[in-house]
């Protein structure tokens, strides 16, 4: 793993104004440091710059693992993950109360491979959404 500058750690934090790129979880809800996800990992060749990395909770990173894609049930296609750099949230997903529904391939490889439905997670969400803190921006 490359070293990050905290200069670098900065930008890549306010410019996903505090919250994961991948599930929009936001950082001050959380009781956990969001990290620096590379969305095509280092063993893929990614590099370790600002259009490569991510804001990630540690559950989306966690899931997502080096993994860069997945085989979409529809498709039976190879498919890259929704990648934060190149593309909108709101063009491959939406949100029904606590649950993020995919709205293309590359949603859903994203959705089931980083496992945002998971029963606890659409829990946290829906507490989350009665208190008004999620979701806080949606890009
Ligand atoms: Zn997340």
């Amino acid at each position: 793993m490359s070293y990050i500058s905290v200069a670098l750690r900065r930008l890549i934090t306010e410019r996903a104004r505090e919250q994961c790129e991948y599930c929009l979880f936001p950082q001050t809800a959380s009781l956990f440091t969001f990290e620096m996800e590379h969305i095509i990992a280092e063993k893929h060749d990614g590099t370790t710059d600002s259009e490569n990395l991510a804001l990630s909770c540690p559950l989306c990173n966690r899931f997502k693992g080096s993994d860069i894609g997945s085989i979409d049930s529809q498709t039976q296609k190879l498919t890259p993950f929704f990648h934060p750099r190149l593309q909108q949230w709101s063009d491959h997903f939406q949100l029904e109360g606590g649950a993020i529904v995919p709205l293309t391939s590359e949603g859903r490889v994203t959705t089931r491979i980083l496992q945002f439905n998971l029963p606890e997670r659409i829990l946290e969400r829906d507490q989350l959404i009665q208190i008004g803190v999620y979701p806080r921006l949606i890009f």
